[in-house]
Protein backbone atom coordinates (compact mmCIF):
# COMPACT_ATOMS: atom_id res chain seq x y z
CA UNK A 1 0.00 0.00 0.00
CA UNK A 2 1.22 3.42 -0.61
CA UNK A 3 1.58 6.28 1.12
CA UNK A 4 0.09 9.62 -0.36
CA UNK A 5 -2.24 12.34 -0.22
CA UNK A 6 -4.92 11.10 -1.92
CA UNK A 7 -4.81 7.91 0.34
CA UNK A 8 -4.61 9.78 3.74
CA UNK A 9 -7.70 11.46 2.44
CA UNK A 10 -9.36 8.38 1.31
CA UNK A 11 -8.67 6.71 4.76
CA UNK A 12 -9.83 9.86 6.57
CA UNK A 13 -13.15 9.57 4.91
CA UNK A 14 -14.13 6.19 5.20
CA UNK A 15 -13.45 5.70 9.12
CA UNK A 16 -9.24 4.39 8.44
CA UNK A 17 -10.40 1.10 8.42
CA UNK A 18 -8.07 0.08 4.70
CA UNK A 19 -4.76 0.82 6.37
CA UNK A 20 -2.47 -2.64 6.30
CA UNK A 21 0.56 -3.63 8.67
CA UNK A 22 3.39 -1.61 7.02
CA UNK A 23 5.44 -5.44 6.90
CA UNK A 24 3.89 -9.23 6.96
CA UNK A 25 4.81 -11.30 10.07
CA UNK A 26 5.57 -14.99 8.22
CA UNK A 27 6.64 -17.95 9.54
CA UNK A 28 10.56 -18.85 8.27
CA UNK A 29 11.12 -21.14 5.40
CA UNK A 30 13.31 -23.68 6.30
CA UNK A 31 15.51 -22.33 3.20
CA UNK A 32 16.78 -19.06 1.53
CA UNK A 33 19.62 -17.93 -0.13
CA UNK A 34 20.67 -15.29 2.08
CA UNK A 35 20.13 -14.66 5.80
CA UNK A 36 20.63 -11.27 8.02
CA UNK A 37 20.83 -11.87 11.24
CA UNK A 38 19.68 -8.30 13.42
CA UNK A 39 16.48 -6.56 12.19
CA UNK A 40 18.56 -3.02 13.18
CA UNK A 41 18.82 -0.25 11.08
CA UNK A 42 21.87 -1.66 9.24
CA UNK A 43 20.09 -5.28 8.69
CA UNK A 44 16.83 -3.76 7.46
CA UNK A 45 18.78 -1.61 4.94
CA UNK A 46 21.37 -4.62 3.28
CA UNK A 47 18.34 -6.48 3.41
CA UNK A 48 16.41 -3.75 1.11
CA UNK A 49 19.36 -2.99 -1.19
CA UNK A 50 19.82 -7.05 -1.69
CA UNK A 51 16.32 -6.67 -3.51
CA UNK A 52 16.68 -3.44 -5.08
CA UNK A 53 20.27 -3.18 -6.27
CA UNK A 54 21.04 -6.99 -6.98
CA UNK A 55 17.62 -8.38 -7.36
CA UNK A 56 17.80 -11.42 -4.40
CA UNK A 57 14.88 -11.49 -3.01
CA UNK A 58 14.75 -14.71 -1.37
CA UNK A 59 16.48 -13.04 2.27
CA UNK A 60 15.06 -13.28 5.67
CA UNK A 61 15.90 -10.91 7.94
CA UNK A 62 16.51 -12.49 11.57
CA UNK A 63 15.50 -10.24 15.02
CA UNK A 64 15.93 -11.57 18.06
CA UNK A 65 13.80 -8.51 19.72
CA UNK A 66 11.57 -6.50 17.51
CA UNK A 67 12.40 -4.06 15.10
CA UNK A 68 13.90 -0.91 16.69
CA UNK A 69 14.51 -2.17 19.88
CA UNK A 70 17.86 -2.05 19.29
CA UNK A 71 20.40 0.97 18.67
CA UNK A 72 18.73 2.04 15.95
CA UNK A 73 15.16 3.24 18.00
CA UNK A 74 17.72 4.69 20.78
CA UNK A 75 20.08 7.03 19.50
CA UNK A 76 20.52 10.50 18.78
CA UNK A 77 19.43 10.54 15.74
CA UNK A 78 22.46 12.90 14.22
CA UNK A 79 23.27 12.66 10.28
CA UNK A 80 26.10 14.18 9.06
CA UNK A 81 29.06 14.12 6.63
CA UNK A 82 32.11 15.82 8.60
CA UNK A 83 34.77 13.08 8.53
CA UNK A 84 38.06 14.07 7.91
CA UNK A 85 40.08 10.34 7.03
CA UNK A 86 40.44 8.84 3.52
CA UNK A 87 37.66 6.02 3.55
CA UNK A 88 35.30 7.40 6.39
CA UNK A 89 34.81 10.80 4.06
CA UNK A 90 33.63 9.36 0.98
CA UNK A 91 31.38 6.79 2.80
CA UNK A 92 29.69 9.20 4.64
CA UNK A 93 29.52 11.60 1.83
CA UNK A 94 27.47 8.60 -0.14
CA UNK A 95 25.16 7.78 2.79
CA UNK A 96 24.14 11.43 3.12
CA UNK A 97 23.20 11.58 -0.63
CA UNK A 98 21.48 8.36 0.20
CA UNK A 99 19.41 9.76 3.42
CA UNK A 100 18.61 13.01 0.78
CA UNK A 101 16.31 11.06 -1.37
CA UNK A 102 15.38 8.54 0.60
CA UNK A 103 12.10 9.56 2.39
CA UNK A 104 11.35 9.73 -2.04
CA UNK A 105 12.35 6.08 -2.39
CA UNK A 106 11.05 4.59 0.53
CA UNK A 107 7.51 6.33 0.37
CA UNK A 108 8.48 6.87 4.22
CA UNK A 109 8.02 9.92 6.16
CA UNK A 110 11.15 9.75 8.37
CA UNK A 111 11.26 13.55 9.20
CA UNK A 112 14.93 14.18 7.93
CA UNK A 113 15.81 17.25 8.91
CA UNK A 114 18.78 19.05 7.63
CA UNK A 115 18.50 21.61 10.12
CA UNK A 116 22.63 21.72 9.96
CA UNK A 117 25.49 20.81 12.45
CA UNK A 118 27.96 23.22 14.41
CA UNK A 119 30.72 21.92 16.08
CA UNK A 120 32.11 24.56 18.53
CA UNK A 121 35.33 25.38 18.80
CA UNK A 122 37.17 27.26 22.21
CA UNK A 123 41.24 27.73 21.14
CA UNK A 124 43.23 28.72 17.92
CA UNK A 125 44.69 25.12 17.85
CA UNK A 126 40.96 23.53 17.33
CA UNK A 127 39.73 26.52 14.92
CA UNK A 128 42.80 25.82 12.72
CA UNK A 129 41.83 21.46 13.35
CA UNK A 130 38.02 22.37 12.08
CA UNK A 131 39.73 24.53 9.07
CA UNK A 132 41.36 21.66 7.85
CA UNK A 133 38.53 19.34 8.88
CA UNK A 134 36.51 21.82 6.88
CA UNK A 135 38.52 21.84 3.54
CA UNK A 136 39.03 17.85 3.85
CA UNK A 137 34.68 17.93 3.18
CA UNK A 138 34.69 20.86 0.62
CA UNK A 139 37.38 18.26 -0.93
CA UNK A 140 35.09 15.32 -1.16
CA UNK A 141 31.73 17.15 -2.48
CA UNK A 142 30.05 17.89 1.02
CA UNK A 143 29.76 21.26 2.64
CA UNK A 144 31.50 23.56 5.62
CA UNK A 145 31.75 27.02 6.92
CA UNK A 146 33.79 28.10 9.57
CA UNK A 147 31.55 30.40 12.02
CA UNK A 148 32.33 33.33 13.68
CA UNK A 149 31.42 33.77 17.26
CA UNK A 150 28.84 36.48 16.07
CA UNK A 151 28.07 34.26 13.32
CA UNK A 152 27.27 31.26 15.70
CA UNK A 153 25.32 33.53 17.75
CA UNK A 154 23.14 34.44 15.21
CA UNK A 155 22.31 30.80 14.83
CA UNK A 156 22.43 30.08 18.70
CA UNK A 157 21.96 32.93 20.88
CA UNK A 158 21.43 31.38 23.97
CA UNK A 159 24.87 29.84 24.42
CA UNK A 160 27.51 30.86 26.70
CA UNK A 161 30.00 32.62 24.50
CA UNK A 162 31.77 34.67 27.04
CA UNK A 163 32.49 31.74 29.63
CA UNK A 164 35.53 32.10 31.67
CA UNK A 165 36.86 28.38 30.71
CA UNK A 166 35.94 27.23 28.14
CA UNK A 167 34.49 30.54 25.68
CA UNK A 168 33.45 30.11 21.89
CA UNK A 169 35.93 30.85 19.69
CA UNK A 170 33.54 29.85 16.64
CA UNK A 171 32.27 26.65 14.43
CA UNK A 172 32.45 24.70 12.23
CA UNK A 173 29.02 25.02 10.36
CA UNK A 174 27.43 21.96 7.98
CA UNK A 175 24.67 22.79 6.49
CA UNK A 176 23.51 19.59 5.09
CA UNK A 177 24.05 18.10 8.27
CA UNK A 178 20.76 17.20 10.58
CA UNK A 179 18.70 14.63 12.45
CA UNK A 180 15.96 12.16 11.52
CA UNK A 181 13.42 10.25 13.67
CA UNK A 182 15.52 7.13 14.06
CA UNK A 183 12.68 4.13 14.56
CA UNK A 184 10.81 5.51 11.73
CA UNK A 185 14.17 5.22 9.76
CA UNK A 186 14.04 1.40 10.60
CA UNK A 187 10.17 1.31 9.72
CA UNK A 188 10.73 2.72 6.75
CA UNK A 189 13.94 0.13 5.31
CA UNK A 190 11.60 -2.59 6.98
CA UNK A 191 8.48 -1.80 5.17
CA UNK A 192 10.80 -1.48 1.40
CA UNK A 193 12.04 -4.59 1.83
CA UNK A 194 8.95 -6.52 2.60
CA UNK A 195 7.41 -5.19 -0.34
CA UNK A 196 9.94 -6.78 -2.58
CA UNK A 197 9.50 -10.10 -0.93
CA UNK A 198 11.99 -10.33 1.73
CA UNK A 199 10.49 -12.11 5.18
CA UNK A 200 11.31 -10.11 8.38
CA UNK A 201 10.80 -12.27 11.37
CA UNK A 202 10.90 -11.14 14.60
CA UNK A 203 10.80 -12.77 18.13
CA UNK A 204 13.87 -14.82 16.22
CA UNK A 205 16.91 -15.12 18.16
CA UNK A 206 20.19 -17.17 16.23
CA UNK A 207 21.48 -19.51 18.52
CA UNK A 208 23.95 -21.15 16.54
CA UNK A 209 26.22 -20.50 13.46
CA UNK A 210 26.43 -23.90 11.17
CA UNK A 211 29.58 -24.08 9.07
CA UNK A 212 30.75 -27.73 6.99
CA UNK A 213 34.17 -27.58 5.56
CA UNK A 214 34.89 -24.25 6.10
CA UNK A 215 31.90 -22.75 4.62
CA UNK A 216 28.56 -21.46 6.40
CA UNK A 217 25.87 -23.82 5.73
CA UNK A 218 22.82 -22.29 7.68
CA UNK A 219 22.24 -20.87 11.59
CA UNK A 220 20.48 -22.41 14.33
CA UNK A 221 16.92 -19.96 15.73
CA UNK A 222 14.66 -20.06 18.64
CA UNK A 223 12.34 -20.77 15.77
CA UNK A 224 14.90 -23.95 14.11
CA UNK A 225 17.17 -24.36 12.09
CA UNK A 226 17.43 -22.39 8.90
CA UNK A 227 19.92 -22.83 5.87
CA UNK A 228 21.17 -20.24 3.85
CA UNK A 229 24.40 -19.98 1.67
CA UNK A 230 25.76 -16.87 2.61
CA UNK A 231 24.95 -15.65 6.18
CA UNK A 232 25.19 -11.68 7.49
CA UNK A 233 26.03 -10.57 10.62
CA UNK A 234 24.76 -7.31 11.30
CA UNK A 235 23.80 -7.07 15.12
CA UNK A 236 25.82 -4.06 16.15
CA UNK A 237 26.30 -4.15 20.15
CA UNK A 238 26.16 -8.16 20.04
CA UNK A 239 28.78 -8.41 17.26
CA UNK A 240 31.28 -10.13 19.07
CA UNK A 241 28.68 -12.77 20.65
CA UNK A 242 27.39 -13.86 17.57
CA UNK A 243 30.59 -14.01 15.77
CA UNK A 244 31.81 -16.04 18.47
CA UNK A 245 28.89 -18.87 17.42
CA UNK A 246 31.12 -19.12 14.40
CA UNK A 247 34.19 -19.39 16.44
CA UNK A 248 35.27 -15.60 15.40
CA UNK A 249 37.32 -13.31 17.50
CA UNK A 250 36.01 -9.81 16.47
CA UNK A 251 38.07 -6.47 17.59
CA UNK A 252 35.34 -4.99 19.22
CA UNK A 253 34.25 -4.32 22.73
CA UNK A 254 30.55 -3.32 23.71
CA UNK A 255 30.30 -0.31 26.05
CA UNK A 256 27.07 1.42 26.62
CA UNK A 257 26.22 5.05 25.38
CA UNK A 258 23.51 7.13 27.27
CA UNK A 259 20.91 9.56 25.72
CA UNK A 260 18.61 12.31 27.69
CA UNK A 261 15.89 13.82 26.84
CA UNK A 262 14.21 17.15 28.52
CA UNK A 263 10.32 18.15 28.96
CA UNK A 264 9.12 19.61 25.46
CA UNK A 265 9.72 23.05 25.12
CA UNK A 266 9.16 25.99 22.60
CA UNK A 267 11.85 26.02 19.68
CA UNK A 268 14.72 26.87 21.11
CA UNK A 269 17.93 24.93 19.58
CA UNK A 270 18.37 25.51 15.62
CA UNK A 271 21.04 23.14 14.50
CA UNK A 272 22.79 20.30 15.86
CA UNK A 273 25.33 21.66 18.19
CA UNK A 274 28.50 19.69 19.56
CA UNK A 275 30.75 21.29 22.12
CA UNK A 276 34.49 21.44 21.42
CA UNK A 277 35.77 21.34 25.32
CA UNK A 278 33.65 17.69 26.75
CA UNK A 279 31.90 15.50 24.60
CA UNK A 280 28.27 16.83 24.46
CA UNK A 281 25.71 17.13 22.13
CA UNK A 282 22.84 18.58 21.69
CA UNK A 283 19.25 18.84 19.78
CA UNK A 284 16.04 19.29 19.45
CA UNK A 285 13.01 17.03 18.76
CA UNK A 286 10.03 18.04 16.44
CA UNK A 287 8.28 17.76 19.88
CA UNK A 288 10.28 20.02 21.60
CA UNK A 289 12.14 17.43 23.79
CA UNK A 290 15.41 18.62 24.00
CA UNK A 291 18.10 15.60 23.25
CA UNK A 292 21.31 15.34 24.47
CA UNK A 293 24.03 13.34 25.16
CA UNK A 294 28.08 12.89 25.82
CA UNK A 295 30.70 9.59 26.15
CA UNK A 296 30.11 6.33 26.53
CA UNK A 297 30.28 5.01 30.27
CA UNK A 298 33.77 3.88 29.95
CA UNK A 299 33.54 -0.04 30.90
CA UNK A 300 32.59 -2.91 28.89
CA UNK A 301 28.68 -4.12 29.16
CA UNK A 302 25.85 -5.74 27.61
CA UNK A 303 23.33 -3.41 29.99
CA UNK A 304 21.22 -1.42 28.17
CA UNK A 305 21.24 1.41 30.75
CA UNK A 306 23.84 3.84 31.74
CA UNK A 307 25.26 4.96 35.79
CA UNK A 308 24.93 8.27 37.23
CA UNK A 309 28.65 9.42 36.71
CA UNK A 310 28.27 9.75 33.05
CA UNK A 311 24.52 11.49 33.63
CA UNK A 312 27.16 13.80 36.09
CA UNK A 313 29.72 14.68 33.43
CA UNK A 314 27.32 15.30 30.78
CA UNK A 315 25.01 17.57 32.75
CA UNK A 316 28.01 19.44 33.94
CA UNK A 317 28.70 19.74 30.26
CA UNK A 318 25.15 21.16 29.36
CA UNK A 319 25.27 23.50 31.88
CA UNK A 320 29.04 24.95 30.98
CA UNK A 321 27.96 25.48 27.39
CA UNK A 322 23.91 26.42 27.76
CA UNK A 323 23.41 27.50 31.63
CA UNK A 324 20.01 28.30 30.88
CA UNK A 325 19.38 24.51 29.99
CA UNK A 326 19.27 24.00 34.34
CA UNK A 327 15.79 25.20 34.42
CA UNK A 328 14.61 22.60 32.15
CA UNK A 329 13.75 19.15 33.61
CA UNK A 330 15.45 16.09 32.09
CA UNK A 331 12.65 13.09 31.25
CA UNK A 332 13.69 10.35 30.06
CA UNK A 333 17.38 8.61 29.73
CA UNK A 334 18.44 5.35 28.44
CA UNK A 335 21.64 3.35 27.17
CA UNK A 336 22.54 1.52 24.35
CA UNK A 337 25.24 -0.92 23.48
CA UNK A 338 27.86 0.35 21.23
CA UNK A 339 30.12 -1.83 18.85
CA UNK A 340 33.36 0.08 19.29
CA UNK A 341 36.47 -0.76 17.38
CA UNK A 342 40.05 0.05 18.45
CA UNK A 343 39.97 2.80 15.79
CA UNK A 344 37.01 3.72 16.43
CA UNK A 345 36.37 3.39 12.34
CA UNK A 346 33.61 0.72 10.91
CA UNK A 347 33.93 -2.65 9.40
CA UNK A 348 31.90 -4.12 6.08
CA UNK A 349 33.80 -7.38 5.49
CA UNK A 350 34.13 -11.19 4.35
CA UNK A 351 35.40 -12.98 7.76
CA UNK A 352 37.58 -16.30 7.40
CA UNK A 353 34.67 -19.10 7.03
CA UNK A 354 33.46 -18.81 3.54
CA UNK A 355 29.83 -17.07 2.80
CA UNK A 356 29.69 -15.63 6.22
CA UNK A 357 30.05 -11.66 6.52
CA UNK A 358 30.23 -9.11 9.13
CA UNK A 359 28.85 -5.09 8.59
CA UNK A 360 29.98 -3.95 12.69
CA UNK A 361 31.81 -1.54 14.72
CA UNK A 362 29.83 1.24 14.45
CA UNK A 363 30.75 2.42 17.21
CA UNK A 364 28.27 5.64 18.57
CA UNK A 365 28.00 6.69 14.50
CA UNK A 366 25.62 3.97 13.33
CA UNK A 367 23.01 5.54 12.45
CA UNK A 368 24.19 8.66 9.85
CA UNK A 369 25.29 5.11 7.93
CA UNK A 370 22.41 3.12 7.56
CA UNK A 371 21.43 3.41 3.94
CA UNK A 372 25.35 3.36 3.12
CA UNK A 373 26.15 0.51 5.13
CA UNK A 374 22.91 -1.37 3.49
CA UNK A 375 24.13 -0.50 0.12
CA UNK A 376 27.59 -1.66 0.64
CA UNK A 377 27.10 -4.99 3.09
CA UNK A 378 24.26 -5.90 0.72
CA UNK A 379 27.31 -5.25 -2.71
CA UNK A 380 29.57 -7.43 -0.58
CA UNK A 381 27.27 -10.09 0.32
CA UNK A 382 25.68 -10.64 -3.33
CA UNK A 383 29.12 -9.95 -5.24
CA UNK A 384 31.23 -11.66 -2.92
CA UNK A 385 33.38 -8.07 -3.25
CA UNK A 386 33.78 -4.51 -0.95
CA UNK A 387 31.79 -1.64 -2.54
CA UNK A 388 34.48 1.00 -3.39
CA UNK A 389 33.37 3.31 -0.81
CA UNK A 390 33.50 0.43 1.60
CA UNK A 391 36.77 -1.37 0.43
CA UNK A 392 39.47 0.02 3.49
CA UNK A 393 36.91 -0.79 6.32
CA UNK A 394 38.64 -4.60 6.69
CA UNK A 395 39.46 -6.53 10.03
CA UNK A 396 42.75 -6.91 8.17
CA UNK A 397 43.65 -3.41 8.65
CA UNK A 398 44.30 -4.15 12.34
CA UNK A 399 47.04 -6.70 11.56
CA UNK A 400 48.26 -4.39 8.88
CA UNK A 401 48.35 -1.28 10.97
CA UNK A 402 46.34 0.47 8.39
CA UNK A 403 44.07 2.28 10.49
CA UNK A 404 41.25 4.67 10.57
CA UNK A 405 41.66 6.94 14.00
CA UNK A 406 38.98 9.66 13.08
CA UNK A 407 39.79 11.14 16.24
CA UNK A 408 43.43 10.59 16.53
CA UNK A 409 42.90 9.16 20.11
CA UNK A 410 44.97 6.06 20.40
CA UNK A 411 43.95 2.23 20.11
CA UNK A 412 41.47 1.83 22.61
CA UNK A 413 37.86 1.43 21.94
CA UNK A 414 36.70 3.00 25.14
CA UNK A 415 38.43 6.50 23.62
CA UNK A 416 36.07 6.90 20.48
C1 LIG B 1 22.42 6.73 23.04
C2 LIG B 1 22.91 6.55 21.62
C3 LIG B 1 23.10 7.66 20.82
C4 LIG B 1 23.56 7.52 19.51
N1 LIG B 1 23.62 8.61 18.72
C5 LIG B 1 23.94 8.50 17.40
C6 LIG B 1 23.88 9.65 16.56
O1 LIG B 1 23.49 10.75 16.97
N2 LIG B 1 24.24 9.50 15.25
C7 LIG B 1 24.67 8.31 14.76
O2 LIG B 1 25.03 8.25 13.59
N3 LIG B 1 24.69 7.18 15.54
C8 LIG B 1 24.33 7.26 16.84
N4 LIG B 1 24.31 6.13 17.65
C9 LIG B 1 24.81 4.86 17.10
C10 LIG B 1 23.79 4.10 16.28
O3 LIG B 1 22.53 4.07 16.93
C11 LIG B 1 24.29 2.67 16.05
O4 LIG B 1 25.63 2.70 15.57
C12 LIG B 1 23.46 1.91 15.01
O5 LIG B 1 22.08 2.03 15.27
C13 LIG B 1 23.87 0.43 15.05
O6 LIG B 1 23.34 -0.32 13.99
P1 LIG B 1 21.88 -1.00 13.99
O7 LIG B 1 20.87 0.05 13.79
O8 LIG B 1 21.89 -2.05 12.97
O9 LIG B 1 21.83 -1.60 15.47
P2 LIG B 1 20.65 -2.25 16.29
O10 LIG B 1 19.39 -1.48 16.12
O11 LIG B 1 21.16 -2.45 17.68
O12 LIG B 1 20.46 -3.63 15.54
C14 LIG B 1 21.10 -4.84 15.87
C15 LIG B 1 20.01 -5.86 16.09
O13 LIG B 1 20.58 -7.16 16.20
C16 LIG B 1 19.72 -7.90 17.03
N5 LIG B 1 20.40 -9.10 17.51
C17 LIG B 1 21.46 -9.17 18.36
N6 LIG B 1 21.80 -10.44 18.59
C18 LIG B 1 20.94 -11.20 17.86
C19 LIG B 1 20.77 -12.60 17.69
N7 LIG B 1 21.57 -13.49 18.32
N8 LIG B 1 19.79 -13.04 16.87
C20 LIG B 1 18.98 -12.16 16.22
N9 LIG B 1 19.09 -10.82 16.36
C21 LIG B 1 20.07 -10.35 17.17
C22 LIG B 1 19.37 -6.92 18.15
O14 LIG B 1 18.21 -7.31 18.85
C23 LIG B 1 19.21 -5.61 17.36
O15 LIG B 1 17.87 -5.32 17.05
C24 LIG B 1 23.86 6.24 18.99
C25 LIG B 1 23.65 5.12 19.79
C26 LIG B 1 23.16 5.26 21.10
C27 LIG B 1 22.92 4.05 21.93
Amino acid sequence: MGYNAFQILKEGLTGNKGWRPAWRDPEPKSEYDMIIIGGGGHGLSTAYYLAKNHGITNVAVLEKGYIGGGNVGRNTTIVRANYFLPGNSEFYSHSLKLWETMEQELNYNVMHSQRGIINLFHSDGQRDAFARRGNMMINQGDDAHLLSPAEVAEHNPFLDFDNVRFPIYGGLYHPRGGSARHDAVAWGYARGADQQGVDIIQQCEVTGIDIENGKVTGVQTSKGPIRAKRVGIVTAGRSGQVAAMAGIKVPIESHVLQAFVSEGLKPTINNVISFGMGHFYISQSDKGGLVFGGDIDFYASYAQRGNLPMMEHVMEAAMTLMPAIGKAKVLRSWGGIMDMTPDGSFIIDRTEIEGLYMDCGWCYGGFKAVPASGWCMAHLMAEDEAHEVAKRHTFKRFETGDIMDEEGTGAQHNLH
